[in-house]
């Protein structure tokens, strides 16, 4: 599927946003923090998801 205009809310049969499958409808993703040359991981860190943009709205 092939969308070119972005549309903030898709239309579905049901009236209801497909939730996204990355964050799950919340638009928020933990993601692992890395620091040093040897990229050590020290914890997580909430951050946009970038699938939906924090739309929380899966898009096609
Ligand atoms: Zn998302």
């Amino acid at each position: 599927m092939i969308a070119v205009a972005a549309s903030k809310t898709p239309a579905t049969a049901t009236g209801e946003p497909a939730k996204c499958p990355t964050c799950k409808g919340s638009g928020e993703v933990s993601r692992t923090v890395h620091v040093g040359r040897k990229r050590r991981a020290v914890g997580q860190q909430t951050g946009l998801c970038l699938t939906c943009l924090g739309s929380g709205e899966a898009t096609d």
